[in-house]
């Protein structure tokens, strides 16, 4: 049956991306969006777009009924889930089979069957794929599951059956350890996937994530789409992917995809899966390394943009054909592998502050433009929001080239070319991890961002006061360029004016400046008419600048100190009191401070414990009046899919605790307060 039109039950990069492809196929779309996605540009693309709920995806993206009843409303005799939110909730795929709306995936029953890892793996066992030695069976108590964990040996992981997105899993480096863990893997499983069960697995030690793109038809061909390798990872959820794996050899390849889709044929899977895999990469790849299955995704993966640049094919157009019965339009035997392809994922978040995800307005998005060999997958424009309800993933950076080599470069002159600021995102860590030795010599694990921490260091390798003066020379020059777009008439005294005779040496501004903790207090001054600027500091030192425009919009800050002149190309970016310094994929935010910022610093003791960001309390380890050792876990919340550990910073008595279980707290809350004794 010809699809005519299409429901995209999803948000963000991947709603814009299925609409994509939909259109390529004249296929009309139906954008559905929350309250918080009003402005979404999923919903410039789409032919019609119905609002489906408040902002919490429990009460819009997550609402089955909803969703089906507009499907029906507006005559969609299909439904694509995209990745994440329903994608693979069992539930879905079934309520769409019983209104007779096409669910472009596979079916409930594969969806439910591959849904519980521990089931997932008895059947992978069965058809003789290999699984990682544990225990995946029923018994859950919690003294059973500790002797089954003695014996398996540490260290372990332990696992949430229904766990996703690197949620709910645990590791366990000694027994000590093992009991706090599991509770914490129960109460993941529990808060978000409703299911609390749990199975345990040897931990590889250094281990791959390579997985099989695997694409199954109502007629009975199965496909492989090669391997893409997501070993750079961090809290156990993928940043960078390629496609082929690095160092693969085709002994091993042939092992891999076969064992595969002898996972796939096992459950007659249809549509697009992947089937993901351990490698037990000691050593690198050899034709007999050892790999083990780990779980099935049954569904569109974030990284299948890989895929398509090293096959030419586009996943989406083949889901849908499979999903209107149609049988896959290609052979085994013409697929073949061109090139090399690299994805970055560019997300909301602090790479210097472990991950935290971030929220805030773009307020300057300029990426380059996509060619042949760079493909930009994004549901925000600038001014959008990042906002506390969904994923923190803002784009996908992906690129090609005829070997690997080629694509690494590619990417980092991406990265580099880019400008974001507003939002701290990880763009400079993507590109810390492209020009790391050990990824670039292709030697990758899981563990690569703990093992390379020392060469992932992102943010300039500029002075700070540097920093500060080229935001100023920035800054000076953005308002004398709004003065003149104005021409304020009555601004007589104001030294940015063009107006030469205006400006004598007596004029002078007092600037005071905050990069992080640290605080620039200066005077600025104009040197007549030349464009030159003496920055005078405390001490009487003076340090002269000024700034080459003639590269605009890029500008070269050229700076003169006793210790010699220094020249920057930097691009500066003027939002309210922030000015926003950018290059080579780095931002720096230069506060402009005034005094109402001062008493603040103040509040900011070390002794306050406030909510990072928006978010809700999970749990409550501090009680009041008790007393805590520096390092102590106080407060565990959940926000952006994240849950996050508040330590205490120092030893002392707990007072003005309020933050309860389930509470919902906003953005720099205050939790408790350790007073020091
Ligand atoms: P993929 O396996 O497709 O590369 P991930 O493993 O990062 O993607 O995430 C798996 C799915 O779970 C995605 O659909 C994503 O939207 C969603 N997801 C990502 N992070 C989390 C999280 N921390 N908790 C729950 N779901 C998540
Ligand atoms: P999720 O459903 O959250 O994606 P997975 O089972 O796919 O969970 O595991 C996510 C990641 O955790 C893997 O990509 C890998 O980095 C790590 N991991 C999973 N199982 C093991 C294991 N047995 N040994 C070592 N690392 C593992
Ligand atoms: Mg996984």
């Amino acid at each position: 049956m010809k699809i005519k039109k299409i429901l995209v039950a999803n948000r963000g990069e991947i709603a814009c991306r299925i609409i994509r492809t939909a259109q390529d196929l004249e296929i009309e779309t139906v954008a559905v969006f929350s309250e918080a996605d009003r402005f979404s540009l999923h919903l410039g693309m789409a032919d019609e777009c119905v609002p489906i709920g408040p902002a919490p995806s429990s009460e819009s993206y997550l609402k089955i009924e909803n969703i089906i009843e507009t499907a029906e409303f507006t005559d969609c005799d299909a439904i694509h889930p995209g990745y994440g939110f329903l994608a693979e909730n069992a539930k879905f795929a079934a309520a769409c089979e019983k209104a007779g709306i096409i669910f472009i995936g596979p079916s409930s029953k594969a969806i439910q069957t591959m849904g519980s890892k521990s089931r997932a793996k008895s059947i992978m066992e069965k058809a003789g794929v290999p699984v990682v030695p544990g225990y995946h069976g029923s018994n859950q108590d919690a003294k059973f599951l500790k002797k089954e964990a003695d014996k398996i040996g540490y260290p372990l992981l332990i696992k949430a059956i229904a766990g996703g997105g690197g949620k709910g899993m645990r590791l366990v480096k000694s027994p000590a350890e093992f009991a706090d863990a599991l509770k914490g893997a129960q109460r993941e499983g529990k808060a978000s996937f409703n299911n609390p069960v749990v199975l345990l697995e040897k931990y590889i030690d250094t281990p791959r994530h390579i997985e099989v793109q695997v694409f199954g038809d109502t007629k009975g061909n199965v496909i492989h789409l090669y391997e893409r390798d997501c070993s750079i990872q961090r809290r156990h959820q993928k940043i960078i992917e390629e496609a082929p794996a690095p160092g693969m050899t085709e002994k091993l390849r042939a092992r891999l995809t076969g064992a595969a889709v002898a996972a796939a044929k096992a459950i007659g899977y249809v549509n697009a899966g992947t089937v993901e895999f351990i490698v037990d990469a000691r050593g690198g790849l050899t034709d007999e390394t050892n790999f083990y299955f780990m779980e099935m995704n049954t569904r569109l993966q974030v990284e299948h943009p890989v895929t398509e640049l090293v096959t030419g094919l586009d996943l989406v157009e083949l889901q849908i054909l499979v999903a209107e019965g149609k049988a896959l339009p290609v052979k085994q035997k013409d697929i073949s592998l061109l090139g090399h392809a690299i994805e970055g994922r560019l997300y909301a978040e602090d790479p210097e502050n472990n991950f935290l995800p971030q929220t805030g307005k773009l307020h300057w998005f300029q990426i380059p433009g996509e060619s042949d060999t760079f493909r930009f997958d994004t549901g925000y424009a600038p001014e959008d929001e990042i906002s506390v309800f969904y994923d923190p993933m803002i784009a996908k950076m992906i690129c090609w080239g005829e070997d690997r080599d080629d694509a690494i470069e590619r990417f980092l002159e991406v990265v580099s070319t880019s400008q974001i600021a507003g939002v701290r995102t990880n763009l400079p860590f993507l590109g810390a991890v492209c020009r790391a030795g050990a990824f670039r010599a292709g030697e990758l694990s899981t563990h690569f961002i703990e093992e390379n921490q020392d060469e992932l260091k992102t943010g300039f390798d500029i002075p700070g006061r540097d920093i500060v003066l080229s935001a100023t020379l920035g800054y000076i020059s953005e308002r004398k360029f709004e003065r003149g777009q104005t021409r304020k008439g009555n601004d007589i005294f104001s030294p940015w004016m063009t107006g030469g005779w205006r400006l004598n040496h007596a004029y002078a501004e007092t600037m005071k400046m905050a990069l992080g903790d640290h605080h620039f207090a200066f005077e600025a001054r104009p040197i007549g008419e030349t464009g030159i600027w003496n920055f005078v500091f405390e001490n009487n030192k003076i340090v002269s600048g000024y700034l080459d425009e003639s590269h605009f919009p890029a500008a070269l800050t050229c700076l003169n100190s006793e210790a010699g002149s220094v020249e920057y190309a930097l691009f500066t970016y003027f939002h309210e009191n922030s000015i926003y310094v950018m290059a080579g994929g780095n931002t720096a935010e230069v506060i402009l401070e005034d005094a109402a910022h001062v008493g603040e610093a103040e509040a900011e003791g070390l002794g306050f414990i406030k909510a990072p960001m928006p978010g809700k309390i999970l749990e409550v380890l501090a009680k009041n009046g008790g007393m805590v050792e520096k390092g102590d876990a106080l407060v565990i919340m959940e926000a952006m899919k994240m849950e996050y550990t508040l330590k205490a910073p120092r030893a002392g008595k707990v007072k003005g605790l309020s933050a309860k279980v389930g509470d919902q707290v906003g953005d720099a809350a205050l939790l408790l307060e350790i007073e020091e004794n």
